[in-house]
């Protein structure tokens, strides 16, 4: 360690300790983790899906509570010497519904998938698990007939669900083949109007009224608009449906006041499932917000598809939701979606494709078939540069879901570093004169690849420079050095 003349942080020292803590068992590991935060400030992070969790949620997450097992919920645990993680569970919770006005908030999940899960059977528990026990007499599932059991496990798995399109920016956890969900439900899915690229609400409401879902999914990983979930509820209620949203993309924008009436999921879905860590800025996990009617069945999550909950995790989780109950944090959502914007607009003053002509939320989705390229090629020639993206299929994506023709773009991180604005202008330019300047290789049948490209003479490292310029006068974790 070097001497240094400013005062240290207590983040400082909170984190060169673990560090020197860490070498000295593997050394490998904690040089792995010094040489992460730098891989993290020196890159423009633009992965929708991806955040900088505070030093306060990092630091809560390494800590004795990993020792614990505690499984069931709040004062009722199967293990004994849990009042610790009873307290820290009871507050995320409790700031879980208070910062999203939800009658109930079950913590435990340990991912965005896991949640879906634990939604999905509590669905089912309390939609088709429930009245067989009741017309059955019994109890519990233990007290049916070897019969009653063989009807019920069929019909379990004879239900129905109406999800969102993939390519249309849906998820694979909304009922898609090569996801559990698709393998338990019979799905269909709703895609987007082909003019405009937005939700079609009464092509939703057809399909719904036609497929009779069990369970009606809003929800999105790669749509840059609003869905408005009041509609949905009442598609939902039309035919009889259980309205589900997966919130995880937009969650903070919910948290920050910025998706609010018809656009707040939480006053409309029967149930809600979201991530913690991507807007809304928390450790790496999952978490349902129910009604009070669901509450027992989500409950039951752990360990019906949960393992045993991650007691640092959801002490975690209690800080960050305390973090997003603060005032700042509208000021942070509401800079998410105008910096998306701004890089919205950049983009097509400059000539790029965007699919729904721009954004309300925290995504862009860029066609960049207009640049002449795939996806993949877009994603791999922005890296070279310095810039992280992914690539994401885009509605009716000619290139299939490996190559693709788009990609995804999101401010979340970069708002957190505090890049603003007219940052994101210089941040469109970086991204425009990147992929104006790649061209698709032609391959030894003289075809277009979908893959291979190259990139202008200098380009790359000139844009790494220019991005490299734009982060250092926006530090990341500006408190802490490792140094
Ligand atoms: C990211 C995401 C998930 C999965 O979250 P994990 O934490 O990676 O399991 C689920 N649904 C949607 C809509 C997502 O965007």
């Amino acid at each position: 360690m070097s001497d240094h003349s400013a005062p240290l942080t207590p983040e400082s020292i909170a984190f060169r300790s673990a560090l020197d803590v860490i070498r000295t068992v593997e050394p490998r590991v904690a040089d792995a983790i010094g040489s992460e935060i730098a891989d993290q400030r020196d890159s423009l992070k633009l992965i929708a899906s991806e955040n900088y969790a505070s030093p306060a949620v990092l630091l809560t997450m390494g800590n004795w509570f990993s020792d614990k097992y505690a499984e069931g919920t709040v004062g009722r645990r199967f293990y004994a010497g849990c009042r610790n993680v009873d307290t820290v569970e009871a507050l995320a919770a409790e700031h879980a519904r208070e910062l999203f006005g939800a009658d109930h908030a079950y913590v435990q999940p340990h991912s965005g998938i896991d949640a879906n899960l634990v939604a999905f059977w509590a669905v089912l528990a309390q939609r088709v698990e429930s009245p067989a026990l009741q017309s059955a007499g019994a109890k519990h599932v233990n007290d049916l007939s070897e019969d009653d059991w063989a009807r019920l496990r069929r019909s379990l798995g004879d239900q129905r669900m109406l999800g969102m399109a993939l390519d249309a920016g849906g998820h694979l956890t909304h009922g898609f083949r090569p996801n559990i969900s698709g393998k338990m439900f019979e799905q269909r899915s709703y895609g987007t109007d082909p003019e405009t690229g937005r939700i079609d609400y009464e092509a939703v409401r057809a399909a719904a009224r036609e497929f009779r879902p069990l369970i009606l999914i809003a929800g999105y990983s790669a749509y840059p608009r609003l869905v408005n979930f009041r509609v949905m509820r009442e598609i939902a209620d039309e035919v009889g449906a259980t309205l589900m949203v997966d919130m995880a993309h937009f969650a903070g924008l919910v948290a920050g006041k910025v998706l609010t009436g018809e656009y707040d999921p939480v006053p409309y879905a029967n149930i809600v499932t979201t991530t913690t860590h991507k807007s809304l800025r928390g450790p790496r996990g999952g978490m349902v917000l129910c009604d009070n009617e669901l509450a027992e069945h989500v409950d039951r999550g752990c360990p019906m598809v949960l393992g045993g909950p991650l007691p640092h995790v959801m002490a975690a989780k209690a800080v960050a939701l305390a973090e997003a109950r603060q005032p700042g944090f509208r000021d942070y959502a509401q800079h998410i979606v105008e910096n998306a914007n701004a890089l919205a607009e950049g983009l097509g003053r400059r000539g790029g494709r965007l699919v729904t002509g721009g954004t309300d939320n925290h995504l862009v989705l860029l066609d960049v078939s207009g640049y002449g390229l795939t996806g993949r090629q877009a994603e791999s020639a922005l890296l070279d540069a310095g810039i992280v993206t992914n690539r994401n299929a885009v509605p009716q994506d000619p290139n299939g879901a490996w190559y693709t023709s788009g990609v995804r773009l999101g401010t979340p991180a970069l708002t957190t570093r505090g890049l603003g604005v007219p940052e994101m202008d210089e941040v469109a330019d970086l991204i425009d004169s990147v992929l104006r300047g790649t061209t698709p290789s032609v391959t030894s049948s003289g075809k277009a690849s979908k893959a291979q490209y190259t990139v202008e003479d200098g380009l790359a490292a000139r844009t790494a420079e220019r991005a490299a310029d734009l982060l250092a006068k926006h530090p990341l974790y500006p408190g802490i050095d490792l140094s």
